[in-house]
């Protein structure tokens, strides 16, 4: 048997010099300075953004690095030129004045898209620049590399513009959307939010419950929650099944369209609104409320998928209570509801998600989930301290007798926001 990899966070000062140096190598001169913004885990609360619901992300202490500077003036002063150490031969470039939606291809149309989507919003001061790119955030893998990406960008360009916009969570917000806008507008991948405020607005030691519902002001939008594993002899386990890449962008917009039409034909904003509705509700009267939603949707797929929402949005607030008390049995039950809730009923998992899952329950953990969009990607685990790897290994050795990619594992604490790693 193989033994399991595990993907060690990079430092930041070694990390920044790298980037540092791949942008000397490339554009011929020094950045004017470089940033970070993490990748993220989910904890529970999935699918529920875009639902109005709740979610409860920590930031990884797997950042994307990127080293940036601001065109020279003149014929080049709307040029952006990118590169990144995935394929550091490569230099991709796009101009943005007069630029459109959906005009630029390939992994630049992150990057590229945040510079348009403030200039959109009005930030004219954001014109072009050069910006390498170095990360240890898998990609593709449920972990956010792609907000990873967009918000070190907005961050970087933000401090270069003079914008003023990352030293406050107001302004933070800005930022955010157009990271959002710049994944959903120029990259064509659908986006609900959770992943950029993860990366924006997570603390050390805390995960954040971030509240999705219309019309929220920052303050009320985030609250953090203390996660501070160690203390609690636990450990987080991360494991990127690196599940074969499936073909996922019509099924998370289906599962989107399906949850918007639950919420119009119930005439109401979003399904927050009937999950709000039964806080409070005995099992009865719960039950009965659940029976006259359903004759209402008369759809067996609509139900089910209405079913998850509003049940992983309940199961949001029941993890806090449940951890902050200590109770890691119950808080890990919660886990497990989750993750069966997504595969029998938000039907978003793959096998290589639910083996993963079934042998971290048997190897002893509290409670296992898949976390992100689902279809591929990664699940987490809670179990005791000094358990992360040796269960890592055994879900290893079941992928292997079953003919699975080789999963990789990642060592998880919460770990802090976006920032600025140096002038
Ligand atoms: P996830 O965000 O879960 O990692 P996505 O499919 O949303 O998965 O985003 C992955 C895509 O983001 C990659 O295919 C690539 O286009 C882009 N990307 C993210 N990080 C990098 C990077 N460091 N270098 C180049 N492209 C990147
Ligand atoms: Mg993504």
């Amino acid at each position: 048997m193989v033994a399991v990899q595990f993907i060690e966070p990079m430092q930041d000062e070694q990390a920044a010099r790298a980037a540092e140096e791949l942008y000397i190598k490339t554009f011929g001169k020094k950045p004017e300075g470089v940033w970070a913004a993490p990748g993220r885990v989910n904890l529970i609360g999935e699918h529920t953004d875009y639902n109005g619901g709740l979610c409860l992300p920590i930031a990884l202490p797997h950042r994307t690095y990127v080293a940036m500077g601001r065109s020279d003036a003149g014929a080049y002063a709307m040029r952006v030129r990118t590169v990144s150490d995935v394929d550091p031969e490569n230099v991709a470039e796009a101009n943005l004045q007069g630029l459109e939606a959906g005009q630029v291809d390939g992994w630049s149309a992150y990057v590229v898209g945040v510079a348009w989507a403030l200039r959109q919003m009005g930030y004219l001061d954001v014109q072009g620049f050069d910006a390498a790119f170095v990360s240890c955030v898998p990609l593709g893998s449920g972990l956010s590399s792609s907000a990873a990406m967009t918000c070190s960008t907005a961050l970087a360009l933000s401090d270069l513009a003079g914008l003023g916009l990352s030293d406050s969570d107001e302004g933070r917000i800005k930022l955010i959307n157009a990271a959002i806008r710049a994944e959903n507008e120029m990259a064509g991948a659908s986006t609900g939010g959770l992943d950029q405020n993860a990366s924006m607005r997570c603390a050390e030691g805390y995960a954040i419950r971030l509240d999705c519902r219309p019309g929220l002001s920052a303050l009320e939008s985030v609250s953090r929650v203390p996660v501070d594993l160690d203390a609690r002899d636990l450990e987080l386990l991360v494991l990127d099944t690196c599940a074969p890449h499936q073909l996922n962008d019509g099924q998370y917009a289906a599962r989107r369209k399906t949850c918007e039409d639950a919420a119009a034909k119930l005439g109401v904003e979003n399904l927050r609104v009937i999950a709000d509705k039964m806080q409070g509700l005995d099992d009865q009267q719960r039950a009965q409320f659940m029976d006259g939603i359903f004759a209402q949707l008369d759809d067996e797929t609509m139900i089910k998928r209405v079913r998850h929402v509003v049940t992983e949005i309940e199961r949001v607030d029941q993890f806090i209570n449940a951890f902050n008390k200590g109770e890691i049995e119950r808080a890990g039950e919660l886990l497990n509801a989750s993750h069966d809730s997504l595969r029998d009923d938000y039907e978003v998992t793959v096998p290589e998600l639910d083996v993963a899952v079934d042998v971290a329950r048997e190897a002893g953990a509290y409670g296992a989930r898949m976390t992100g969009g689902g279809f591929g990607g990664s699940i987490i685990a809670l179990v005791d301290k000094g358990q992360a790897q040796p269960i890592a290994q055994r879900i290893a050795d079941e992928f292997e007798r079953r003919g699975f990619n080789a999963p990789r594992a990642l060592p998880v604490v919460a770990s802090a926001a976006a920032h600025r790693v140096s002038q």
